[in-house]
């Protein structure tokens, strides 16, 4: 599979995250819930997130996928928390500009912490959906209003 092509270092943290993935879980109270679903791996990713004062106060996701969504998603949660909306989009479109295969700014890569890594994953088009799949549910619950109940959604 794709992921053993991926160099040794990335892989391993791409495994880490992926079996023990950070911000794992549900919130309580009054989160934006988004359910977005990617059909051509079968991945589908929960995604609950606080925002508070435009700042993402607090975020986790839940659902099941492949080992790269998962780690996109826990990476990805890593890098949003505590961070202003603004930012975060900021964020979104970088990472979908490193699955792309072009290249960051290094501020903005430093940024983007481990989910920097995933950039691997452009040499694999059929991986590309997993990876960005976290991201785009990101994207769906800063537009949502919050608190109305569970949207879900199709990756396309
Ligand atoms: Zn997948």
């Amino acid at each position: 599979m794709a992921l053993s092509k991926l160099d040794n270092l990335y892989r391993q943290v791409i495994i880490d995250h992926s079996s023990h993935p950070h911000h794992h879980g549900s919130l309580e109270g009054s989160a934006r819930k988004i359910e977005l679903n990617n059909p051509t791996c079968g991945d589908v990713v929960q995604l609950h997130v606080r925002v508070e004062d435009d700042v993402i106060t607090d975020i986790s996701f839940d659902g099941s996928g492949c080992s790269i969504s998962t780690a996109s998603a826990s990476m990805m949660t890593d890098a949003v928390i505590g961070k202003t909306v603004e930012e975060a989009r900021e964020l979104s479109e970088a990472f979908s500009q490193i699955v792309l295969g072009n290249e960051l700014e290094e501020e903005l890569e430093d940024k983007l912490g481990d989910a920097a890594m995933l950039s691997g994953v452009s040499k694999f088009p059929a991986r590309i959906k997993c990876a960005t799949l976290s991201w785009k549910a990101l994207e769906s619950a800063l537009d949502a209003d919050s608190g109305k109940g569970v949207a879900q959604r199709y990756h396309k």
